[in-house]
Parts: structure tokens; C-alpha cells; sequence
């Protein structure tokens, strides 16, 4: 068996000599075990939600076992040096070392039943596929093509090496609702494939952004200081020097710095939430939020705010984070009170499934809808620095935060009457 396409030598015997589909229905067909196939669907059924990577491998076992077949594989097409060509994908039993293998499409007993979009049974192929001429010998190979949305995507086979095992139309059909199983199988998995290479195209990305953000805040931060000093300078001997304007002008620059050198500070901290930190250890969110509301005390009590909370859980992070979490979600809270009634903030935590889900619920001047997603990038703010004092990068950081532990975070709120931050932590 050759790693690579093979030669187009013809064998002594003709295609229809070996594919012998008509004897299927000739032969004595053994008795259906319903019993044992539904157990091997349930099974895979529970696989596929399961273990969606292994699935393909799974489903020829099963076409083993139920087929009573000492080889079972699955061969799907793809393009190879810009060739079409079927590679074995997933083997059992006997030939199971030859995972990876390929045939050309169209010099390959699966080329020929995807053609003929039906079962093919043909009898020891080597006669005119030379290369299957393999140790044990293929006595019999029985092979169904699968297809996802009417394209043809590869074959589901098995084969017998012994004179005894002969398939006949029982094993057509326990392989044809093994080849429909393949069909979703193959969806999930190569769906899964996708979904692994975006994650990881996105990772790599975003992993780049930061180091660009870092580099460019990094190297900002020299010139700006060096504009921000002498700016003050500037304010400091000349004014009342100069005219009214004059002072404005400096004053508007100097201020004008300032923000931006804030700005650099906070992308910093950004780009390092996903950098610092080495290894998550249990982290008592209760212990945290006692820190954070005795940080917190005087800005609370001057407001007048009230806090009520359930039983905090202890969860897998970095205290340090998770701190800066909650202390961001509190402060906006109060921040963000109504003026007509003192702030109330309540804290819950629920477990749901594999995951806590905590809540932070004020009654303040809530969100409307168009803007609960866009809160969340940063500088996004939605009042001015005169209204509330802010720069727009609190909810940037909590959703760093959050997803660097493996959670989501959202809002829900109805404006006038409170919002409520939502974010869920493994459990
Ligand atoms: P900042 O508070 O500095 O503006 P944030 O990123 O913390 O930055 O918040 C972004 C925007 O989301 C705020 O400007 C505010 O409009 C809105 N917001 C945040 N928390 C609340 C809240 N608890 N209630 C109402 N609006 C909020």
C-alpha cells in the first residue's frame, strides 16, 4: 500500500470482473440484529455530542463490530498536489496501521462508487488495483459513498479477509445507516476542524494586536511625557504673561496631554491583562468582594448605597483580576446611580450546569438598547466627561478579564431602572 498516488497500470482482468454488486442480492442474507444496531446509533449518537473529534474513528469501529468485518475505514476526498485523491481518514481491524493512505480518485475502487452514487461489492481487487494487493488479502470490499448536500465527500467500507465472510444485501443496508450517520459525522467534524483553525488564527491575531498596542503605548509614553513637561512648564512661567487666550490655549493643551497620557496608561493595562499572570489558582470571589467593598467604603457610604449579596463562590483565576472586576463593576454602579433614589446594588451567584453565573444588579440610570454591546469596547462611553467623569475603559477591562477566565459577560438593563452585569466563570 503506497503512501502516494499510484501508477495507472492495469491489471489482467477487467473493472467488471471484480465489482460484483449483482451477487449481493443472490446471496442468502443473514438475519437483521436490530437490537445490537440500535445500541452501536445510541452510542454514537452519544460519541458525536461527546467527542465530536473521534468521531469518524467510532463510526468505522461500529461498521466493524455491526458488519462482523475484519477492516473498516473511511476514505474521504481531498486535493493533493492538485489532484483529487482519497485518503483513509479513520481504519479499524486489520489494516488499522494504515491511517493516512491514499488513492487516486480515479484509479481507486472508491472513485468508482462515488461515481456510481451506490454500494459496490468487489471481490479481491488487487486483480485490477494492483496496490491492494496487501497482506492479509482483501477477500471481499464492500463500500458505500456518503454525501453532504448531494456532493459526494468520501466512502464509508469494509472489508473481509477471510473466503468465509461473504457480505450480502444486510450488510448494504446496516452500512447505508452508518453512511447517513457519516454524512452528519463528517459535517461535525469538519465544522469542528474549522472552528479549531479560526480560533486558533484568532488567537494568534489578537495575541499580535496586543504586542503591537503594547509596543505603540510603550514607545508613546517617552514624547508624550517630554510634551506634557514642558507644556506645564510652559503654564507655570507664563501665566498671566501672556493674554487671557494664551492661558486658555496652554491650559487646553496641558489637559489635553494629560488625557492622552491616561489613555496610553489604560491601553497598557489592557494589553497586559492577557500577559501577566502565569498560572489560575482557587480564588475565594467572597474574599475578594470584601476587599473590594472595604477599597470601596467612603465612595459607597457618600452615595448611600446599599449591598446585598448571596454566598460568593470560590472559583480558579487570578485575585488580582478578579478584584479589578468586581471593583469596576461596583464603581460604575454607584457612578451610574439614579438621581433620584440611593444606589442598591445586589450581588448573586448561581451555578448553572458547568458554570457560575454571577450578577451584579444596580437601580440606576440603566442602558438603553443599542448600546449594550458597544459599552463594552474600549474608550466607548456614553455621556461626556463633564456629565460622568470616565474614560471608557472599565468594561473593556472586566471583559478582558472575564474571557481570559473562560467566561462571557453582557448587560441587561432597562434604561431608567437599572442595569445588570452578568458574567459567567467556570465552576
Ligand atoms: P467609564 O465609566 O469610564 O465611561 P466603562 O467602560 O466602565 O467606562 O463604561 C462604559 C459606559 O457604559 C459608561 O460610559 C456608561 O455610559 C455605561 N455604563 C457602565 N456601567 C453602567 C451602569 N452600571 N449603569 C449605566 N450605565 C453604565
Amino acid at each position: 500500500m503506497t503512501q502516494h498516488a499510484v501508477s495507472q497500470t492495469l491489471g489482467p482482468v477487467s473493472l467488471e470482473e471484480i465489482f460484483i454488486t449483482h451477487e449481493l442480492e443472490r446471496r442468502l442474507r443473514r438475519p437483521p440484529d436490530y437490537q445490537a444496531e440500535n445500541r452501536g446509533l445510541v452510542a454514537l449518537a452519544r460519541d458525536l455530542a461527546h467527542a465530536p473529534e473521534s468521531i469518524l474513528q467510532r463510526v468505522t469501529e461500529a461498521a466493524m463490530e455491526l458488519c462482523h468485518a475484519a477492516t473498516a475505514g473511511i476514505s474521504l476526498i481531498e486535493q493533493y498536489e492538485g489532484r483529487s485523491v482519497f485518503r483513509w481518514r479513520a481504519l479499524a481491524g486489520v489494516f488499522a496501521a494504515h491511517l493516512g493512505t491514499m488513492t487516486q480518485r480515479d484509479f481507486s475502487p472508491c472513485g468508482i462508487v462515488v461515481d456510481r452514487r451506490q454500494a459496490q461489492l468487489a471481490a479481491a481487487p488487487e486483480r485490477y488495483y494492483p496496490y491492494l494487493a496487501v497482506q492479509p488479502p482483501i477477500v471481499e470490499v464492500l463500500l458505500l459513498p456518503f454525501f453532504v448536500a448531494g456532493e459526494a465527500k468520501g466512502t464509508l467500507w469494509i472489508m473481509a479477509h477471510d473466503e468465509q465472510r461473504k457480505f450480502d444485501a444486510e450488510d448494504v443496508r446496516v452500512l447505508s445507516s452508518l453512511a447517513e450517520f457519516t454524512s452528519a459525522a463528517y459535517q461535525v467534524h469538519t465544522g469542528l476542524a474549522t472552528v479549531v483553525r479560526k480560533q486558533a488564527e484568532l488567537e494568534r491575531s489578537n495575541r499580535e494586536l496586543e504586542r503591537f498596542a503594547a509596543i505603540v503605548s510603550h514607545d508613546l509614553r517617552e514624547p508624550l511625557r517630554t510634551v506634557t513637561s514642558y507644556t506645564q512648564l510652559l503654564a507655570r512661567r507664563y501665566r498671566g504673561r501672556l493674554d487671557y487666550e494664551a492661558d486658555e490655549f496652554i491650559a487646553f493643551t496641558v489637559a489635553g496631554a494629560k488625557r492622552m497620557e491616561q489613555r496610553i496608561e489604560a491601553l497598557l493595562t489592557l494589553a497586559h491583562i492577557s500577559t501577566i499572570g502565569g498560572e489560575f489558582l482557587p480564588v475565594s470571589l467572597e474574599t475578594v468582594l470584601e476587599e473590594v467593598l472595604a477599597d470601596l467604603h467612603s465612595q459607597l457610604q457618600e452615595a448611600g448605597t446599599t449591598v446585598q449579596r448571596n454566598l460568593l463562590p470560590t472559583v480558579f483565576g487570578h485575585a488580582e483580576q478578579l478584584r479589578s472586576l468586581f471593583q469596576n463593576l461596583l464603581t460604575n454602579a454607584v457612578k451610574y446611580r439614579h438621581p433620584d433614589r440611593h444606589p442598591n446594588v445586589q450581588i448573586n451567584a448561581a451555578k448553572s450546569h458547568d458554570q457560575w453565573e454571577i450578577r451584579v444588579e444596580d437601580n440606576g440610570i440603566g442602558i438603553a438598547e443599542p448600546h449594550k454591546e458597544r459599552i463594552f469596547d474600549v474608550f466607548q462611553r456614553l455621556h461626556t466627561s463633564k456629565e460622568y467623569e470616565g474614560m471608557g475603559i472599565g468594561l473593556a477591562l472586566c471583559k478582558k478579564i472575564v474571557e481570559r477566565h473562560g467566561g462571557h459577560i453582557w448587560v441587561e438593563s432597562k434604561p431608567e431602572q437599572g442595569a445588570t452585569f452578568v458574567f459567567t466563570l467556570p465552576a
